[in-house]
């Protein structure tokens, strides 16, 4: 089986309802039957755009779940809840998240185990900063980002789990890593997935590069062999940029 090409968008804490709205009837418009797009909306636009891209090639994703199944934790969203309003995916390890609300591997693995109890599919983020670019120490930084939680999950857990490579120096700050750097991460994780799970799973997986991902570098990136699309963030809200991105990848 082939695996499959993806173009995620990451929306953050971005558009007000109108807006989502109209982007996503815009993306609908562009008519790229045989993309793939999963967007990352906010939890309030869930509901209403899982039901209009409902038969469409696009899949809606959570940005982020709670840690635990249900209870007294006040204002947070289950992956029960995010289950029933039609939530494809949930996005899980994000540097964001990572950073300004000291998520660890610990918890993430645990989000992710409980995401695809409830029937949820995982797109998983790893990524190094740049001091740890700077020293050439990439490869053990993402391995060990990987050996605590991504390579703990069950193989079935795994096969409904989109890898998306996101080098910290490279989110939001228009400094992309170029399609070698990101060719060269890519290989090692699938190689590490496949010492895991095995070459069939490995081969099988999708893995995104994101950080600062545009029409002018998309192609690029995306014709590197390990490189299976991308997670954008910025450029996911504006059609005439995500656009262009998603026809790169066809
Ligand atoms: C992201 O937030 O996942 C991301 C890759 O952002 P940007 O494309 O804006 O760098």
């Amino acid at each position: 089986m082939k695996r499959r090409r993806v173009v995620a968008g990451n929306w953050k804490m971005n558009l007000n309802s109108l807006e989502a709205n109209d982007l996503v009837q815009d993306l609908l418009s562009l008519k790229h039957e045989s993309a793939r797009i999963i967007l990352g909306v906010p939890f309030v636009y869930i509901a209403s755009l899982a039901r209009l891209t409902n038969g469409s090639n696009i899949e809606i994703a959570a940005q982020n779940c709670h840690h635990e199944q249900k209870g007294a934790y006040t204002g947070e969203i289950s992956v029960e809840m995010l289950k029933s309003i039609g939530t494809d995916y949930v996005i899980l390890g994000h540097s964001e998240r990572r950073e300004y609300f000291n998520e660890d591997d610990t918890l993430i693995l645990q989000k992710m185990q409980l995401a695809h109890e409830a029937g949820l599919k995982v797109i998983y983020c790893c990524g190094e900063p740049l001091s740890v670019r700077e020293a050439g120490s990439q490869n053990e930084f993402v391995q060990n980002q990987l050996a605590q939680s991504l390579l703990k999950l069950s193989a079935e857990e795994m096969k409904n789990t989109i890898v998306a490579y996101e080098p910290i120096w490279a989110i939001g700050t228009g400094k992309t890593a170029t399609a070698d750097q990101a060719q060269s991460m890519h290989q090692h994780i699938r190689q590490l997935i496949s010492a895991q799970f095995g070459q069939e799973i490995a081969d099988q997986s999708s893995i995104l590069y994101g950080g600062s991902v545009k029409p002018a570098n998309a192609e690029e990136l995306f014709s590197k062999d390990d490189v299976d699309g991308g997670l954008v963030g910025g450029a996911s809200l504006k059609a005439e940029l995500f656009g262009p991105i998603i026809e790169a990848n066809l």
